[in-house]
């Protein structure tokens, strides 16, 4: 396989089977173990190109880098761990928010994003004695 290839492949690979968004230095970690010597600048190029043929979804957060995901999912928001910045799909959406708009506003859409700890870094509930 052509060399540009197998990098593209890696990183399609990478953001498909992360089941979470990933930011391109995740992406990197993950797809040069497919790819060795590939590069962040390889990485943020095959992420515009995927992001043109409809194959990633970028996920804007507010305030934040943004992240890629594979394909189209629909509607549905996301969690990000304060603790190790990772973001998560959240599958559960509060449904119509147009109530919580002023009187006489019309409502196209909602982002949500949920902030938090993830189960790898919360402190367990009950910490086992040691
Ligand atoms: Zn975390
Ligand atoms: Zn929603």
């Amino acid at each position: 396989m052509e060399r540009s290839t197998r990098q593209r492949t890696a990183i399609r690979d990478a953001i498909a089977g992360a089941g979470r968004p990933l930011s391109p230095a995740e992406v990197l970690a993950v797809a040069q173990l497919q790819a060795p010597g590939l590069s962040l600048a390889t990485v943020y190029r095959n992420l515009k190109l995927l992001q043109e043929a409809d194959e990633i979804t970028v996920v804007t957060l507010p305030g934040d880098n943004p992240r890629y995901e594979a394909g189209r999912h629909g509607h549905h928001h996301h969690f990000q761990c304060t603790a190790c910045e990772r973001v998560f799909d959240v599958h559960a959406c509060p449904g119509n928010l147009a109530r919580l708009a002023p009187p006489g506003f019309s409502v196209d859409r909602h982002e949500l994003t949920l902030y938090g700890r993830c189960a790898e870094c919360a402190p367990p509930r009950h910490a086992p004695a040691r």
